[in-house]
Order: C-alpha cells, then structure tokens, then sequence
C-alpha cells in the first residue's frame, strides 16, 4: 500500500538552514548492508556530499553510500534492502551528479548510489544507419559528446548543461533548443537497463518490457535504476552560428519564437531569455558575440527596460562556410527584433553544446556556485503565455540580476506522449525556467533567499489564481493534493506502476511521493 505524505524524520527546511531529526537504525541493520558481497564498496564515512544537491537549500545525511561496480552490486543492495522490508526505514537514492534543487537525489538516513562509479559499460559507440551509443546510468553528457565527435556523430537532443548524468535527465526529461526539433532527450532514448525496486535487472525499449520504459523516462526515479541507456545519435555538426537578438514587445518575440519550432529546415536551436532592468547588457555581449551594426548598438539602452532576447543556433559544418550567411540571413529576415540588437558569433559545436560549464568556473573561482539556488521551471500553456509574461515580467520581477529567466515554446508533436513527463495538454507550451542564486550580501551576511522563494510563489500564486493550466518541470511539491493534481488524470497509472515495479516504494525517496510502506 503506497501512502503520500512526508517522509518521517526528513528535515524540511523553507531556508538554508539545517535542522535534522536522526532515525534510529538498529546496528543490525548496518551489518547487514555491510555483509554484502560487492564487487565496489559501500561506505559508512564521508556521507556529508551526498547528504545535500545544488539547490543547497536541504541537508538530509544518507545512512550509507554503495560506490557500485556493476550491476549487480545494486541489485543486491536493492535486494537486501527489500529483504529487510519493514523492519527497517532504509530507501534508496540514485545520484548522478546531485544537481537536483529541492533533495530528490537525497535518502535521509537511507542508501545512495554513487552512480558515477558504475563504469561499465564503457561509452560504446554503434556506426551505421542508425547509430546509438551504450553508456552507464551513471555516464556524464559531457563525456558521451567528446567520445562521439571522434566519429563525427553526437546524440540530437541535449540539456543546457552538459556536466550532468544519463539516469538524472532520462528521469526527468532532458530538455534545451533542440527539443523542438526532436524532443527532449527521453525521446531519444532505443533501450533501457534498469534495476527495479524489487531488485530485478530488466532490459526495457518500446518493444519490449515498454511498460517499464516509459514508466522509467521521465519517471523521477520511483521506478527503478537505470544502469545502462541506448541514445540515439545523429551526424554532428563542425561549427554553429550563434545569434541574438533583442523585442522589446513580447507579442513580436513569442510570434517570432514560435514560427521558428514550426518552420522546416530552420534553425536548429531555439532558446530565449528575459531580461528586466539590465545595465549595458549589449556591452556584455561583446565580449563573445559581434554586433551586425555597431554603433547602433552601442547607442541602444537596456536599462529601466523589459527585453526579450531570442538565442538561435545553425549548425554547419566546415566546408558550408561561405553558404552560411546567406541562409541565415534569409531566416532573419523573416524575424521582427529591433535591428540594431543583431548580434552573432561562430564557435565550434562542442564549445557551443558546453557553455554554461564556461559560467560555472568562474561561478566556482568567485565562491558563487555552492550558494542556495531557488530555481523554479514551469511549462506554460501557449495559450497563457502572452498573460503570463505580461503579469510576471512587468509586476512581479523588478530585476533579474539574481540569475537568468529562459523562456522559449517547444513544439509538443515532437514529443513522445508514452512517457511519465507530465506537461501541459497544448501542442505549443513554453519552459519558463527562474534560475537565481541566493548570494549572501558580504556586508550584513544575509541573503535574499526568502525574497526569492516569496517571488516564485507569486509566480505559482498569480498561474493559480488565473487558472493557468502550468506544470512545473522538475517539480517539486510538498503535499498529496499538489502531486495529484500534477498528475492530473495519469495519477492513478502512476501510482499502479510504481506498485508494480517498487512495492515498497523504497525508490526516489526525496520526491516525497510515497512512503515506504512499514
Ligand atoms: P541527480 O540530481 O543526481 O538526480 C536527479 C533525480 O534522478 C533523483 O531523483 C535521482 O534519484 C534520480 N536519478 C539519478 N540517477 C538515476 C539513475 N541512474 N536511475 C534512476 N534515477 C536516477 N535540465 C534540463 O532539462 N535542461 C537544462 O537545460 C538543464 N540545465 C541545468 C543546468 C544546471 C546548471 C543544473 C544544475 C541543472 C540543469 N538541469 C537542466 C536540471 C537537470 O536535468 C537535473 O538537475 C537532473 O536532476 C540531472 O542532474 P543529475 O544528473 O545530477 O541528477
């Protein structure tokens, strides 16, 4: 019997502060786990990096951590741990790189698997009309694009940030500009090994076991482990055109967005983001982009206004070079920004793929990247869209110095509607993604995280006071009520299947959508 409710002795912290509340493990219990007969290591020690993830904003110690081996070493851990069944509170927790925001890679007083130590299998790469690659659940992305551009292939789909895991995006969705074109990552997914929470190692793909492969793809990790993904890979490009440009009407942005995921042989990136009352923000750019017209664009002023940037992306390869500027100016001309905005640069595909890396480093060398991250996606229906931005970007947010706003449509024909993604029911929906950081002020060492959970929940208040039909993405919620209604009518699927495939429901436990039964 799956119960919803808080997990007992969990620490539920609204700020950055950490009080927790132990859970009495008999020592048996640790013998038990120790006993085990693994080809890695389960440690009792050295809990503390996996006790918190890159929200920062939670601290839930694990009793242990499984460094796994191989595949069997988390099945028998899985195992052991259903053997053990009521008489104890263990859970376990998959964690790729802990780059979840509110605990869901967290088993407090649980197990987490150190996925990154599972490194088999190697990154193995299939030529031919339809190529693949098998990576473990554990394999960053970063690494799969620098093995597959020796052969001049590269998966299509892919998340902003490449320093991320396999088994941590397939749970969620993996999505960035290229998920118009072809989904976000789990659609692009042939086959699935997984260890279930009975313990049971499945291969899984749409012909077989396709239960378990959808309920998996976007499942949160309440299903099971995945140890090894098949992705589907395509021909890479040498080189990427990269432009911005700036609307100062959001109708214009949105209409230009929009025509762009529906175009044929277009562009093949589509982002956007929001910018409220930026400095120089032109000047900025400069640094990495060139201006088309170069005194109008140093005349232009960002500040005191809302701007809307569209980022869009052609690939190329080498050899294209000199038809480059034609297409692309082609497609531009159909656009309406404000002209003197145009700004674009050149740089190599993988450079362009692993940008965000770039911001981290220096994030990392100023001390600003293990700060608090109130981060908040939603995905918007069409349909909302033009009264969701004027109300948020024009009252709610008065800056956005704290961190960047994304906002950009995707085209939902493209995705596969088998998955457990859960997403708004239009054929055009927008990820809108808050992305700040609460940084301490270094004089009075307070820090404006709760001014920044206050503006998201304004954010949620207004969508539910107006009724908009918003999911969130990488959601998170604190209560029964809410989980069912993101659900929405594929709750009870939902429910059945983590009956089927985790009983005990000892998977995923920092979701906070089921209880262990005891
Ligand atoms: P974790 O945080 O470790 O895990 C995430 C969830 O998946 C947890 O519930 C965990 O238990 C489960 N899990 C992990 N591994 C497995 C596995 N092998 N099998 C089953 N379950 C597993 N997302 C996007 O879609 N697009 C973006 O552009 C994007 N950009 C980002 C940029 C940054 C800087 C950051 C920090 C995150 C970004 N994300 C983006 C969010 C990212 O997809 C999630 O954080 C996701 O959780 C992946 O992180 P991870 O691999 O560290 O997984």
């Amino acid at each position: 019997i799956l119960v919803l409710s808080c997990i007992p002795g969990r620490t539920n912290l609204c700020s950055n502060h950490s009080v927790t509340t132990p859970i009495d493990l008999s020592p048996d219990i640790r013998s038990s786990l120790d006993s085990l007969d693994l080809e890695g290591y389960i440690s009792f020690n050295d809990v503390h990096n996996a006790s918190k993830d890159f929200g920062n904003r939670y601290q839930l110690p694990p009793l242990a951590i499984l460094h796994p081996r191989s595949v069997s070493d988390i099945s028998t851990m899985v195992r052991r741990i259903v053997h053990l069944g009521s008489t104890s509170n263990l859970t376990v927790a998959a964690r790729g790189h802990g780059h979840s925001l509110q605990g869901q890679a967290l088993a407090h007083q649980g197990v987490v698997i150190n996925m990154e130590s599972l490194r088999s299998p190697d990154i193995k790469i299939h030529k031919g009309k339809q190529p693949y690659v098998d990576v473990s659940g554990g394999e960053s992305w970063i690494n799969i694009l620098r093995e597959t551009l020796k052969y001049g292939i590269s998966p299509k789909s892919w998340t902003d940030y490449l320093h991320l895991t396999v088994g941590g995006t397939l749970s969620n969705a993996g999505i960035s500009g290229q998920a118009f074109k072809y989904g976000p990552q789990i659609n692009n997914v042939c086959q699935l090994e997984i260890v279930t929470g009975k313990g049971e190692v499945m291969t899984c793909s749409e012909k077989q076991n396709s239960e378990l492969f959808y309920s998996v793809l976007g499942g949160l990790g309440q299903f099971g482990i995945i140890t090894r993904a098949r992705i589907a890979l395509g021909p890479a490009p040498h080189m990427v055109k990269w432009i911005r440009v700036l609307y100062s009407d959001f109708s214009a942005f949105s209409r230009d967005q929009e025509h762009l995921i529906t175009k044929k042989n277009g562009f093949d990136y589509v982002e956007g983001f929001v910018t409220v009352n930026r400095t120089d923000l032109l000047d900025n750019w400069r640094s990495s982009f060139s201006p088309n017209d170069s005194i109008g664009a140093s005349q232009f002023k960002s500040e005191g206004k809302t701007l809307y940037c569209l980022e869009i992306v052609k690939y190329f390869n080498t050899e294209e070079v000199n038809s480059v500027p034609q297409e692309t100016e082609k497609l531009l001309s159909e656009l309406s920004y404000i002209p003197s905005t145009l700004f674009s640069s050149e740089v190599p595909y993988i450079e362009f793929l692993d940008r965000v890396h770039i911001a981290e480093i220096k994030l990392r060398a100023k001390g600003l990247w293990e700060v608090p991250h109130p981060w908040l996606n939603l995905l918007i229906p069409k349909s909302s869209i033009f009264e969701f931005a004027t109300e948020v970007f024009n009252n709610i947010l008065t800056s956005n110095n704290n961190g960047p706003i994304l906002i950009y449509p995707v085209n939902q024909s493209k995705w596969n509607k088998h998955t457990s993604l859960i997403t708004p029911d239009e054929d055009i929906f927008y990820l809108v993604a808050f992305l700040p950081s609460a940084v301490p002020n270094p004089n009075s060492g307070t820090s404006n995280l709760e001014y920044l959970l206050r503006q998201n929940q304004r954010v949620l208040n207004f969508c539910s006071a107006t009724n908009i039909n918003v999911k969130q993405y990488l959601p998170h919620y604190e209560t029964q009520r809410e989980w069912r209604s993101h659900f929405g009518n594929r709750w009870e699927t939902f429910a059945k299947r983590k009956h089927t495939y985790d009983p005990l429901a000892i998977l995923a436990p920092g979701h906070r959508i089921f209880q262990k039964a005891t």
